[in-house]
């Protein structure tokens, strides 16, 4: 759940020293969908964190991009909220695929995806599901059926799904890959390509997030997977 201390416990951001990105000192200053700014407001967040002010522009300009930043620096959110303002105004692909998938490394970690995504989604009549691995393989079949726009799973019960034929990512807009290296070291690669090689069309845009992009399977996974990425890395020398 959201909590106003961790990310935000740090003096106002018109204080701080050496941040290079002071444009964006409020969420509102992103020019979000409103339905996005409004849940956030729900929330009581205001104050975007050094990785999001850094990467939701890079994200909202379209770009595939490689992040990495500390734990609990609030990466969720600077993915979420660019992926869904361009979920929200733009015109889906397809008329019944899913248009953005979030793959984490865990049960744990989705579930906590999925639950900020939910929070920015009430309302907004975006339907999203969560796949998690260990649970009913026909209950997941069944909310599929009810074709969800957003997707948040483990990469070995989306390949499962894949393989049953149950979902196509062919139309897929976005494709995000959270604590990509530990998904990595998980030995989650081979189901990553597939993943990537069912969702392959031009439009598709990339985000891969890693608590460090220094990491040589990381590397090499975005060489295959984003198209030209920018690189955002807070707390590190990149
Ligand atoms: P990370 O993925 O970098 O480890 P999370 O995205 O899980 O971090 O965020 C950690 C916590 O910080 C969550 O409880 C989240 O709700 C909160 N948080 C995220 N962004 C902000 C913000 N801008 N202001 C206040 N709290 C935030
Ligand atoms: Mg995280």
């Amino acid at each position: 759940s959201f909590s106003r201390q961790g990310p935000n416990a740090r003096p106002h951001p018109r204080f701080r020293s050496c941040n290079l990105a002071q444009q964006f000192p409020h969420f509102t200053d992103f020019r979000l969908d409103s339905r996005l700014i409004r849940a956030l407001g729900h929330l009581g967040l205001d104050t975007p964190t050094d990785i999001q002010q850094d990467a939701i522009p890079v994200v909202l300009a379209g770009h595939d991009l490689m992040a990495s930043s500390k734990t609990g620096s609030g990466k969720t959110l600077a993915f979420l909220l660019p992926a869904l303002h361009r979920l929200l105004k733009t015109r889906a692909l397809g008329k019944r695929d899913p248009r953005a998938l979030i793959l984490a490394p865990t049960r744990e970690l989705a579930r906590q995806v999925f639950g900020q995504l939910r929070a920015l989604t009430g309302g907004s009549g975006l339907d999203i599901a969560l796949l998690l691995g260990g649970e009913n393989f026909n209950d997941q079949l069944k909310t599929l059926r009810k074709q969800p726009q957003v997707i948040v799973a483990t990469p070995g019960r989306l390949a499962n799904h894949l393989d049953a034929r149950s979902l196509l990512l062919h139309n897929l807009e976005l494709l995000i890959l959270d604590e990509a290296d530990r998904m990595l070291d998980l030995g989650f690669a081979p189901q990553l390509e597939q993943i990537h090689q069912a969702a392959d069309h031009r439009r598709r845009q990339t985000l891969l997030f890693s608590a460090t992009l220094d990491h040589a399977e990381v590397d090499h996974m975005a060489t295959r997977l984003l198209k030209a990425p920018k690189r955002v890395a807070v707390g590190e020398a990149h």
